[in-house]
Formats: structure tokens, C-alpha cells, sequence
């Protein structure tokens, strides 16, 4: 049984915070949005990173901006179709609550059951972001990254055509206490964006592999197991994938196999992209503007410039 708080599954606020970036590679194509589920196909992401611009392509049918309130309303009835009962309406207040012999912990970040048992550690980033309608800068077929040296990053992605609408956002590795719309404001207003703002959403995102991932019977998946891509931020995928292991663990009966599994998965990533945080959190301290050598390092390597990698 699935238990959701809000009252729809997928067309709630939840539902819509996200920048809605996904993508589709090998084993992914079996998540692949269709139809109602997609607003634009990605063809091009554009990377700042100081004074530096690197553009990658991406084959068409690989990368989208997610309607991702219709995406993870789809999901439901395919799972309800599959006898999966959804119950709405319904919020953990406390797992004492919960009579099953399992429980699959998907609740986000911060985790519902994590926080009620004060157990799990691992990086947190905070983020902010604006919806805007009748953008200027909309481009439907691209996504725009811009890192700075503060240690964060914006993003501009095209969201609803129709309206000509972007997420524009900006997150920080850590737990920065800065003004996030204040700083978002300022690097609209530099960049000369424009649009009129319809929906704000904002909070933290997991950077990376967030152990435990399996405690006595609870498995914890998508961002309260495996968080997100430590370097960009997207766990969408990581959140299915997770899940998928998660079900194929359990009807195997073998839950010991979960965290084995979630850590050959997922831990080239996640070490590259700890390094990376607790690097950056020294140079930080010594010259903030180091934080972007480190970054163009990652990205001229080569094969990160894939930014939709696990
Ligand atoms: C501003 C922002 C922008 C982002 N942009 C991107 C992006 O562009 N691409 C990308 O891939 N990822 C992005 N991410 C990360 C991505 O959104 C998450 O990694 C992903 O949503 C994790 O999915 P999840 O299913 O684990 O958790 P969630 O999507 O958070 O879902 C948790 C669900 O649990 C329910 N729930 C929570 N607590 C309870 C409770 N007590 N009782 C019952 N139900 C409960 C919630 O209502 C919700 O439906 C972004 C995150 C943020 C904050």
C-alpha cells in the first residue's frame, strides 16, 4: 500500500518541486515520459562555469523537461493498475503506525522516517526556484547551467511551451544560510531575465548516497536512500531506479541485497562527487573563486559533461 499526504498523487507542491530535467539512457528507457508527460525535448545544455562555456548535445528522444506532476500521476495508475492500493490523504506521522511486514521509505528529503529516528548523514544542498511565465528567455530545446564561486549554481529550464514558462533556480552545496531569492533576484536581474513569476518552490536537495539505505525491515529509497547526483542535483532517475531495486529485492526476498546493490550502482558518483564537496568546502575558506578551477577540472575531464549521468 502507498501512502501519499496530499489529497492527488503527482498534482500537489511536492509534485512541482523540481527543476524537471530528466533524461532516458540505457536502462532509464523504461521510465520513458510519453506524450502529456514531457513540456519540451532537450537537444543542447550549456554550461558556464566562470569564464568558461562548454555546450553538449543530446540526441533527440534522450533528454526532457518533465510535466513531472503528470509524470508521477502516470506512474501511480500504471502501479494501481498493476494492484498496487494508493492511499491518499494519508500522512506518516509515525511509523508505530505502520502494521506491514515492509516498509519502503520514499518520503524525500528530509525523510519522514529518518527524522522520526534520528538516524542518517550524508551531504544536503539548499535550493530555491521560480517558475516564470512569458519568459524572455525561453529556448525550448535547451538547458542552461551557470556555476559560480560562491560554491552554487543556477539553471534556467524550459518549462511550458504555452506559456513560454522557465524554471530559473539557484542551489548551494550545504547548508548555506543565504538569502536564496535575494541572490536568485539578483542574477535575474543581471542577466536581464524577465517573466512574470507563477510558482515558487525551494528546500533541500540530498547531494548523494544518504545511508543507511536499509534499517531492520525499512528500505529507504529515491532521496531518503540514495539522494541525488552529487554534482547537478537531479534525482529523478536515481529516485526510480532505487525503487525499481527496491521491489525486485523484495520479491526476491532478499532485502540484504539492497544496499549491496545500491552502493555498486551509485558509489563511482558519489565518490567523485563527496571529493568534490569537501574539497570545495577547504578551498571555500582559502579562495572562493577555487571552487570553479575544481569544477572545470570535473568538466574538462571529458565524459561530465554528460550532466544527466547517475
Ligand atoms: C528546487 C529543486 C529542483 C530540482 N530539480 C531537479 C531536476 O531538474 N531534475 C531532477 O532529476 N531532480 C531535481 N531535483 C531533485 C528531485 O526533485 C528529487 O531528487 C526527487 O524528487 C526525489 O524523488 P523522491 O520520490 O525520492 O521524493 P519526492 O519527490 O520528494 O516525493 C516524496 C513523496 O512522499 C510524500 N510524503 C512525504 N512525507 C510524507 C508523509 N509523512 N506521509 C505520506 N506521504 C509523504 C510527498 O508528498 C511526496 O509525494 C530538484 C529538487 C529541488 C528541491
Amino acid at each position: 500500500m502507498v501512502h501519499e499526504k496530499y489529497k492527488e498523487i503527482g498534482y500537489n507542491h511536492e509534485g512541482r518541486r523540481c527543476g524537471e530535467a530528466h533524461s532516458v539512457e540505457r536502462e532509464w528507457i523504461k521510465w520513458k515520459p510519453t506524450n502529456a508527460c514531457i513540456f519540451n525535448t532537450i537537444l543542447h545544455a550549456d554550461v558556464t562555469v566562470g569564464n568558461h562555456r562548454y555546450t553538449a548535445q543530446r540526441p533527440p528522444n534522450v533528454a526532457f523537461i518533465l510535466n513531472r506532476q503528470e509524470f508521477i500521476c502516470q506512474l501511480s495508475q500504471d502501479a494501481k493498475k498493476r494492484g498496487v492500493i494508493l492511499q491518499t490523504n494519508d500522512k506518516i506521522r509515525t511509523i508505530e503506525n505502520l502494521d506491514g511486514d515492509l516498509l519502503v521509505d520514499a518520503s524525500g528529503c528530509p525523510s519522514t522516517v529518518k527524522r522520526e529516528l534520528d538516524i542518517g548523514s550524508g551531504f544536503i544542498g539548499t535550493t530555491y526556484q521560480q517558475s516564470l511565465e512569458n519568459a524572455n528567455c525561453f529556448t525550448g530545446d535547451t538547458i542552461q547551467i551557470i556555476f559560480v564561486p560562491s560554491g552554487g549554481y543556477f539553471w534556467i529550464f524550459p518549462r511550458n511551451p504555452e506559456k513560454k514558462e522557465v524554471n530559473v533556480g539557484v542551489g548551494f552545496f550545504g547548508n548555506a544560510d543565504y538569502d536564496l531569492r535575494k541572490i536568485l533576484n539578483k542574477f535575474k536581474e543581471k542577466h536581464q531575465i524577465t517573466g512574470t513569476v507563477n510558482y515558487v518552490v525551494g528546500g533541500l536537495i540530498p547531494l548523494g548516497l544518504q545511508p543507511p539505505f536499509l534499517l531492520r525491515n525499512i528500505l529507504f529509497v529515491g532521496d531518503a536512500g540514495v539522494g541525488a547526483f552529487p554534482l547537478t542535483g537531479q534525482g529523478i532517475y536515481r529516485a526510480l531506479l532505487s525503487g525499481d531495486i527496491a521491489g525486485r529485492c523484495i520479491a526476491q526476498n532478499r532485502l540484504k541485497k539492497y544496499p549491496r546493490i545500491i552502493r555498486r550502482e551509485f558509489t563511482h558518483w558519489n565518490v567523485i562527487g563527496s571529493t568534490f564537496i569537501r574539497v570545495n568546502h577547504v578551498l571555500k575558506k582559502i579562495n572562493p573563486a577555487l571552487f570553479l578551477t575544481t569544477m572545470n577540472l570535473l568538466i574538462r575531464q571529458g565524459k561530465h559533461l554528460n550532466l544527466f549521468t547517475p
